[in-house]
């Protein structure tokens, strides 16, 4: 029997936890973890099922792993090659792939779009414990649905007398006051406030913009979460590379001038339209674990998963933990790929190096610069729809994992008003494409439908949409 001690991939936080290998994966907690007290949230406790085996193949016949990373590397060899890492995989391995891709980087943060000074802060969050000890906290997420770890922080902050407000379009249990999205102007923030948002590829950077505009004219701090494993360190080492967007990267696939792109451990299927992904001549997925682009992918280079890696990951916090794994056979493909032997121990110390430290030590979070950043414009648009679908992104959804969640969520007004009928469905009318679903009466805003996951009609987090019975 193996036992791993290892980060969950779901999000940010960099949630501890053992995985044991014993005939099939099972989950131990581990208590002594600084981010989540060994506590999981429904998406860690589904590791096993996200940790689907995966093997190498070149258009479709399966191969070794040296095999397909050779092949990778013909393919990419063309001039057209886009490469993409949201930030899944160890910061050695993306130190390296970061080289690799100096012609044509995403890691799916629409930085460009967002002024150089606010990086810093988009990048690095603040460490867990200023969220228990803030005074008032703003929320400007579903922690229940979204990062379901920092729930405990929040509610350690309420023992202590802070007060939660939630900027959301349902009212929250933990929040002791909701203001309507569209209604931020009425916040009353000031220098004891904690703003707590999230950044990721679907951010829209007028709302990004609007929340760090706020926290910046009251002087609250602020702090983003983010929803993948290593995003942290996937900015931050990525701060002077030329990023393009994933609307860039989608941009440039539909003009031709990207016709391969290569993923390492990230599957854009829920962030990339399928006719687009269909476009490419070539997908290359360097992975551990199946997924739903695997299945589309041209090459495939399948090394071990996550769990069984050398490595460090860089939490929300800034915290930088060690993977308890040995292998570092991706980043040895890496290696075939770019055509350069990849020395683990060099990458280490480099990243090591970067962030000012001696030794990884999970207990203690290395020192970040806080730069102030200027003033923001910020030019919100209402949302004019009478109706609108609105995605509440989770690690289920950004990781096209099947989850029970095949419902929307609206209000007993919105349901009246279209005479549903209890246990019936909705009508949901988007894109030209009508889908019909269940729906649960919730303490949610006139005129929204809340949904935990993606229904194939969406544009962004936000979604007109016609709804009838
Ligand atoms: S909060 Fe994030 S890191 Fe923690 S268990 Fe859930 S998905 Fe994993």
């Amino acid at each position: 029997m193996n036992v791993y001690s290892t980060i969950c991939p779901g999000c940010n936080f960099g949630c501890g936890l053992y995985i044991r290998e014993n005939g099939k994966l099972e989950l131990d907690f581990r208590k002594s973890s600084p981010a989540n007290a060994g506590k999981l949230c429904r998406f860690g406790m589904s590791l096993p099922r996200f940790y689907a085996p995966v093997r190498s193949t070149v258009d479709g016949k399966e191969t070794t792993l040296d095999e397909a990373a050779k092949e990778a590397a013909k393919r990419i060899s063309g001039g057209s090659a886009a490469f993409l890492s949201f930030g899944n995989t160890t910061c050695e391995e993306l130190l390296a792939f970061q080289k690799l891709a100096e012609s044509y980087l995403c890691t799916g943060a629409n930085f460009d779009a967002l002024p150089k000074d606010t990086h810093q802060t988009l990048s690095v969050g603040i460490p867990y414990s200023e969220v228990e000890t803030a005074k008032h906290i703003v929320l400007f997420i579903d922690p229940y649905e979204q990062y379901p770890l920092i729930l405990r922080r929040l509610l350690a902050a309420k023992k202590k007398g802070a007060k939660i407000t939630s900027v959301w379009w349902k009212k929250l249990a933990v929040a002791d006051e909701t203001v309507n999205p569209a209604d931020i102007s009425k916040l009353q923030l000031t220098k004891d406030s904690l703003v707590i948002a999230d950044f990721h590829p679907f951010s829209d950077v007028e709302q990004v913009k609007n929340v760090l505009s706020i926290a910046k004219n009251s002087e609250a701090r602020i702090t983003f979460l983010k929803p993948f494993a290593n995003s942290t360190w996937a900015y931050i080492a990525a701060k002077d590379a030329k990023q393009k967007s994933l609307a860039q990267l989608v941009e440039d696939i539909n003009k031709g001038t990207v016709k391969t792109l290569f993923c390492l451990e990230s599957d854009p299927s829920e962030l990339i339209p399928q006719d687009v992904l269909g476009k490419l001549t070539n997908i290359i997925v360097q992975a551990g674990q199946a997924g739903a682009i695997t299945n589309k992918a041209h090459v495939v280079v399948a090394h071990e998963p996550l769990y069984k890696k050398k490595g460090t990951l860089i939490n929300n916090e800034g915290r930088a933990q060690a993977l308890g794994g040995g292998s570092t056979n991706g980043l040895d493909a890496l290696g075939i790929v770019a055509g350069t032997k990849l020395e683990f121990n060099s990458l280490h110390e480099s990243v090591k190096k970067s962030l000012g430290i001696a030794a990884v030590d999970e207990f203690s979070i290395p020192k970040y610069e806080r730069p102030a950043y200027a003033a923001l414009q910020a030019a919100l648009k209402p949302v004019e729809a009478k109706t609108a679908l609105v995605s509440v992104y989770n690690p289920f959804m950004w990781f096209n994992m099947i989850d029970d969640n095949d419902f929307v969520e609206m209000s007993l007004n919105t349901s009246r008003g279209l005479k549903l009928l209890k246990g019936g469905t909705i009508k949901i009318k988007s894109n030209g494409s009508t889908i019909e679903k269940k729906f649960r009466v919730a303490p949610v805003q006139e005129n929204v439908l809340l949904s935990c996951k993606k229904f194939g009609i969406e544009k962004g987090t936000i979604t007109p949409v016609e709804v009838s019975r």
